[in-house]
């Protein structure tokens, strides 16, 4: 094996240039962290979310028939107009948008490119962005990178209420966008037309956008209707939509996502989309648009059997003591761990179930910038019926001992 330059003598020399001060300090993502974790000890894994199985057969074989057949060189920086088109119809077939495919909707490398994207393509140094925690990991970091200063609004539990004086207070006159996550990970929280309303109101008041992150968009229970912002009275030009494909058809690590929004909105996420990866795997493109265009049942089987396996999580996990707060959509139920009196916090409380219960979960503060509650975990139930009822058999054993 050739001796490399940092295997002589053993040091890697004086300490370099400081790297970027953003993104440096900051840990591991925590969906990583428990992965390994859970993996070292041979925990089942409900914390990072992404289903147990391979994705639809149909999807993968469209996806090879493609690879075989079809153009693997660079396709359009927009992204292949068979998804292009996909993404405007679907719109149009579940929330009644009329959406022009070539000028207003994009395809990126998952939503974490298309978040990105939109971030950096609208802020300035300086702009104002307002939050809502508990909030995805990857928002803050990058609204820092863009310059902008994060307005964070706090939802509290156990209900998830819109703190609405809270969240007029932070908009302003340097506020240049809000983002929203609904179905919101990690609560599950569905936000209601009354709530989209009032947020809309603010939006177009004081002159801004709303990043809206719907990767869940299809993954709401009960007849709970997910309402995308963009539908609001005002807010068709003022909103950037981002879905995910990941979510839609359980295929997590195809990274395929998707951002529509009125043509100048869109040019601004488009001249960052060119910079950051330019453009997304052509065949999986073309397996999405195939994708997209599945029939009803293809959605509220989805949903059914996403819906079945929270009752089954939830119950399971309640019947060992925990108190399960309400989750109406996304892969996630959180649950309040209090009333074991573990001595330690939400983070010691998740690597203890994974390394002495052999279940991983996620750590709510984690979704939190600073001062989260801290008896509440995050558990995944996108996972096989038999995967579930197997976590749940080794939390009742350890919490039963
Ligand atoms: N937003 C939210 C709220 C998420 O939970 C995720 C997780 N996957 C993403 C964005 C990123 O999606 P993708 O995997 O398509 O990049
Ligand atoms: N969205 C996934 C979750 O919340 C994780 C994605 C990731 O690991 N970056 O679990």
């Amino acid at each position: 094996m050739p001796i490399t330059q940092c295997d002589q003598g053993g040091s890697l020399g004086p300490m370099p240039k400081p790297t970027n001060a953003i993104f440096s300090p900051l840990g591991t993502t925590i969906f990583t962290v428990m992965s390994q974790l859970a993996t070292a000890h041979r925990a089942i894994n409900l914390g990072q979310g992404f289903p147990d199985g391979n994705g639809h057969e149909d999807m993968r074989a469209q996806a090879a028939l493609f690879l075989n057949d079809q153009p693997n060189q660079y396709p359009p920086m927009l992204g292949v107009p068979d998804l292009r088109q996909a993404v405007a119809t679907h719109a149009t077939r579940f929330y009644a948008l009329d959406i022009v495919w070539k000028d207003e909707v994009m395809v990126t490398s998952g939503a974490t490119e298309a978040l990105a994207a939109c971030l950096l393509g609208l802020i300035n140094p300086g702009d104002e962005v307002v939050l809502i925690e508990p909030l995805y990991d990857s928002y803050l970091p990058i609204v820092r990178l863009a310059g902008g200063v994060p307005k964070c609004v706090r939802l509290a539990p156990p209900y998830w209420e819109l703190p609405r004086e809270a969240l007029a207070a932070a908009f302003g006159p340097k506020t240049k966008a809000i983002v929203l996550n609904s179905p919101m990970n990690p609560i599950g929280k569905v936000f209601m037309r009354e709530e989209l309303t009032f947020i809309a109101n603010l939006v177009a008041r004081f002159d801004a956008y709303a990043i809206c992150d719907e990767v869940y968009e299809h993954l709401t229970f009960a007849n709970r209707p997910h309402i995308p912002l963009m539908t609001l009275p005002g807010m068709r030009t003022r909103c950037l939509r981002i879905g995910s494909a990941g979510k839609t058809f359980s295929l997590t690590g195809w990274k395929v996502g998707y951002v529509t929004a009125a043509p100048a909105l869109l040019q601004a996420a488009a001249k960052t989309h060119q910079f950051l990866t330019f453009t997304t795997p052509p065949n999986l493109q073309r397996a999405v648009a195939y994708g997209l265009e599945k029939d009803d049942a293809y959605f509220s089987n989805l949903v059914s059997t996403l819906q079945a396996k929270r009752d089954l999580l939830a119950a399971g996990l309640r019947e060992i003591g925990f108190t399960v707060l309400e989750s109406d959509g996304t892969y996630f139920v959180t649950a309040d761990f209090a009333v074991f009196g573990f001595d330690g916090d939400d983070v010691a409380f998740c690597r203890h179930l994974t390394t002495e219960a052999g279940v991983a979960a996620i750590p709510v503060s984690a979704f939190y910038e600073s001062e989260a509650p801290k008896t509440l975990n995050r558990f995944a139930f996108c996972k096989s019926d038999d995967v579930l009822i197997e976590a749940l058999t080794r939390l009742t054993r350890h919490f039963k001992r």
